[in-house]
């Protein structure tokens, strides 16, 4: 009988999955049964912008945390799919940080070309999963948000890829139920016109606070305060960006910083991360794991290590994104196709968990996390079909990427890079990344 395989989630991680085995399909393989449950009513996943925060219109728990001017935060050139370039879904080769409608764009190209789209149930959330060991399947609860009803069915294999960057973590300052301005976690930022003329504080030290704190900065906000536990981000900020300590307390509109400075704010942006949260789990087959490249109870990263019929994918924290998801997805593909074996033993699996997690703590910097989750990605598709690409290449962009934020913080995404798929340069973008204030898609392609 064909296998049944459920993929939660149609974000740039399960459309991955899709494509993987709609590939070997299309080199003659037999392939299992697809079924991708996605709980948005399209694919895309945090790329699929939605204006909401909070609960949609089902009374489901927004997904999206991605904002209305959010461009690429890395060089395109780093994430480029192997089998699909940029230049193929566009027709040409375009600037190197393109922003989020025009990415949208292209994580969909690749899909409407593989023809995957009917693989995938929309508007439904996946609800609960459960383990038979006695027939070795799994029984999935999805529910049909348009229909209102819940089903079951059952699975060979579940492979999870419903993201990490949307649970917040949100943590309390003293004051915050007395404060007369607006608090609210980067989840729920979606326009930066709303603060124009008006002073941010930002609290943490992530990706988040720089673009939001370089967006609010973008489109007129007065001032921008950012506060850091640890240690500054130490960027060469302009005149009206500060950085200071940990927040202590606010009072009225004072907001007061461990030093002792106070600063008057009218709005507290919490930047302070996302928390791996699978409420459709049950213990035993929920990850549990710190955001880190070495993910927890995860044999090369994706199969969960007490139960290998069961996979993750995108789980680690992110230099390498879409490529990196494409690599994972093409191994778990043919390890469900029975072309890769596993070890038999979950202690050789714990073994590899364990080795992974020693190795990236050996690392010092940035530059040895790039080469390592490199090394990943080199690694995983060294055992697949999946196109060979300089991956060193794409190291290089970051690197580069690296240089160019510490030269030039507001105007890094003016710089261009090769293609290591196509070997093409990036053309520049017609217009200074801080005076773009329109970053449709139709005004981003414009020569
Ligand atoms: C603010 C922000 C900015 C970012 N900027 C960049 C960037 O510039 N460049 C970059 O490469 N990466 C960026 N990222 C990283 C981002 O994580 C990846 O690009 C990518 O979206 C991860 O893909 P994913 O499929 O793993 O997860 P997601 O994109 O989160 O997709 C997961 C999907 O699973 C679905 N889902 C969740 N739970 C269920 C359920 N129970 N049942 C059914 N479906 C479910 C969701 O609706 C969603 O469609 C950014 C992330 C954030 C938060």
């Amino acid at each position: 009988m064909t296998k049944r395989i459920a993929v939660i989630g149609a974000g740039p991680s399960g459309l991955a999955q899709l494509r993987a085995f709609q590939s070997a399909a299309q080199m003659g393989a037999e392939i299992p049964e697809i079924v991708c449950f996605e709980k948005q009513d399209n694919w895309g996943g945090l790329w699929n912008y939605t204006w909401r925060t909070g609960l949609d219109e089902f009374g489901e728990p927004v997904h999206g945390s991605m904002y209305r001017y959010l461009w690429s935060n890395g060089p395109k050139e780093a994430l480029e799919f192997a089998d699909y370039s940029f230049e193929e879904h566009f027709g040409k080769q375009i600037a190197s940080y393109p922003p989020r409608a025009v990415l949208f764009d292209y994580i969909q190209g690749r899909v409407q070309k593989a023809d995957v789209r009917d693989w995938i149930r929309f508007r439904t959330p996946v609800r609960d999963v459960s383990y038979d060991a006695v027939t070795g399947l799994f029984t999935v609860t999805a529910h049909d948000l348009v229909g209102d009803h819940a089903y079951e069915e059952v699975f060979d294999h579940v492979i999870v890829a419903s993201g990490h960057f949307s649970t917040p973590n949100v943590p309390e300052f003293n004051g915050f139920d007395r404060f007369n301005g607006r608090v609210l976690h980067a989840h729920d930022f979606r326009d930066a016109r709303e603060f124009a003329g008006k002073d941010i504080l930002l609290v943490g030290t992530s990706y988040s606070a720089e673009d939001i704190g370089s967006q609010c900065w973008k489109y007129g906000c007065r001032s921008v305060t950012v506060s850091h536990r640890t240690a500054p981000m130490g960027y060469d900020w302009p005149d009206n960006w500060q950085e200071v300590p940990l927040l202590q307390k606010i009072e009225g509109n004072t907001a007061t910083f461990k030093d002792g400075t106070t600063k008057d704010v009218d709005a507290v942006i919490l930047c302070t991360g996302y928390r791996h949260h699978f409420a459709f789990l049950p213990d035993d087959l929920r990850l549990q794991t710190a955001n880190r490249l070495a993910t927890a109870d995860l044999y090369k990263g994706v199969v969960l290590t007490h139960n290998p019929a069961m996979f993750y994918l995108g789980m680690q924290d992110q230099w390498f994104t879409f490529n990196m998801f494409d690599a994972q997805a093409w191994y778990v593909r043919d390890v469900i196709l029975g072309r890769i074996a596993l070890p038999n033993d979950p202690a050789a699996m714990q073994a590899d968990v364990t080795e992974r997690v020693a190795r990236e703590d050996a690392g010092q910097s940035d530059h040895d996390a790039i080469c390592y989750q490199g090394d990943y990605i080199k690694e995983l598709i060294s055992e697949t079909d999946y196109p060979s690409f300089d991956v060193d290449g794409a190291s290089d962009a970051f690197f580069q990427w690296k240089k160019h934020k510490k030269a030039d913080i507001m105007g890094f995404r003016d710089n261009s890079y090769r293609s290591v798929i196509t070997g093409s340069m990036a053309p520049a973008h017609h217009t200074p990344w801080k005076d773009a204030l329109d970053d449709s898609l139709e005004s981003y392609l414009q020569n």
